[in-house]
């Protein structure tokens, strides 16, 4: 029988939602431990962009919502952090582009410019030109306009690697969870049979937040999956391009961001409309026939006869909502000694953070003094899609 264990918070699931909060809740002097079954990161998070919204995208369907507002400060507190000067040291973090760019092929530039210097857009978005266009996009036949979101991209496997470091000894590789329960009160969780004991437990486990609920019995709160097909593409003629392309609709016609392969050439990893419903529905070779085409069509300059394509199916776990509409902001639900939740996005794990955080203090939760932990197994980190699919 392994040696049980006691914590301030124990958090199950190892993605940027419970690695920020466990780094968040150990620079507040908590004693905390993680658990992942898997890899760290290893879920939607290093499979994500790694663009840090302020929402502006969501701008598109209309005038700023409240909703959208509240996403309109993470730019800053993601950069004060890779500063240093915020809330976690994410110092060393890659930092793969400072801004995101919106960029609308030619027939739709005219109806965009009253929008983009409307009052609910000043500050936000600034048309660039000539040599500021991003690389991907100098090119004598690119026709349309370009704007520059202050909205940045993160190399996420080095964001993950970081939160990693920052766990300290807080991190438990573990498989099998069960309910330690007192009195019918959640007290703590068995962890591959070994017992461990907190004052609040947090499930932070992305898809797995379902199956962890069922095991605890627990109905509420439902989840939501939302399918993606993505589409990687790597080739030598392939320049820096983070931008949302956007077509006739609300949301992006393509989202393309650029990530580095093992061999040092890019990868142009593509989400937006392309990788949703009727991208979801294409198989492999039809989705990858279909990116050719919407590449060739907007990129027309660019030479990627020497293209490999992949792609990867992966869902975003999220709260059910009716109409599955995407929620705006991190969610957080608490249930007695429970908390669970999920960030909705890469960029909202301060707001998750700092939920978990406000409801341990409305519960006069502060740290206590605990044993320390003994060598523990310890999770790996996970390799990023753009480096494991070309290897
Ligand atoms: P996950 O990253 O899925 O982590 C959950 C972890 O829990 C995993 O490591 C898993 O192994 C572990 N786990 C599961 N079950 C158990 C269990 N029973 N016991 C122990 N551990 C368990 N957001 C943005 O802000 N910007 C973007 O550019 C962006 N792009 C995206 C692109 C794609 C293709 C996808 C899929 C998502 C994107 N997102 C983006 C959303 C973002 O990735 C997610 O909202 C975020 O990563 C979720 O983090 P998480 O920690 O909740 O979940």
């Amino acid at each position: 029988m392994p040696q049980a264990l006691s914590t301030d918070i124990l958090i199950v699931g190892g993605g940027i939602a419970g690695l920020w909060l466990n780094a968040r809740l150990r620079r507040l002097g908590y004693a905390t431990l993680l658990v992942e079954k898997e890899r760290l990161g290893g879920g939607q998070s290093v499979r994500s962009q790694g663009i840090i919204h302020g929402g502006t995208k969501y701008a598109l369907s209309g005038a700023l919502t409240g909703s959208s507002e509240a996403i309109a400060d993470m730019p800053r507190r993601w950069r004060e952090a890779l500063a240093g000067s915020g809330e976690l040291d994410l110092r060393g973090v890659r930092r793969l582009s400072d801004a995101h760019y919106l960029w609308s092929p030619g027939t739709l530039a005219g109806n965009l410019t009253g929008f983009f210097a409307s009052k609910a857009m000043r500050g936000r978005v600034d048309q660039v030109k000539g040599s500021e266009l991003p690389p991907a996009l100098q090119d004598a036949k690119f026709k349309g306009k370009v704007y520059r979101l202050a909205e940045l991209v993160l190399d996420v496997p080095s964001l993950i690697a970081r939160l990693a470091e920052l766990s300290g000894d807080g991190l438990l590789a573990g498989e099998r969870i069960e309910p330690l329960r007192e009195n019918g009160e959640l007290v703590g969780l068995a962890v591959d049979g070994r017992e461990i004991r907190a004052r609040r437990v947090v499930l932070s486990a992305g898809q797995g937040n379902a199956g962890l609920l069922d095991a605890l019995g627990i109905e509420q709160p439902k989840q939501q999956l939302r399918p993606l097909h993505m589409v990687l593409v790597k080739a030598p003629t392939l320049k820096p391009l983070y931008a949302h392309c956007l077509g006739g609709g609300t949301k992006p016609r393509i989202t393309v961001t650029t990530h580095p392969a093992a061999d040092g050439q890019w990868v142009w990893y593509l989400g937006g409309d392309l990788a949703e419903a009727d991208g979801v529905a294409r198989d492999e070779a039809a989705q990858i026939a279909f990116a050719r085409r919407e590449l060739a069509e907007l990129l027309p300059w660019v030479d990627l006869s020497a293209a490999e394509w992949r792609t990867l199916r992966v869902d975003r776990a999220e709260p059910a909502q009716s109409g599955l509409v995407r929620p705006d902001n991190a969610f957080l639900s608490e249930q007695g000694n429970l908390l669970v939740g999920w960030p909705t996005k890469l960029a909202l794990a301060p707001d998750f953070a700092e939920r978990v955080i406000a409801a341990l203090e409305r519960a006069a939760i502060h740290p206590g003094s605990h044993a320390d932990m003994p060598a523990l197994p310890r999770p790996a980190v996970a390799a990023a899609p753009w480096q494991e699919l070309f290897a």
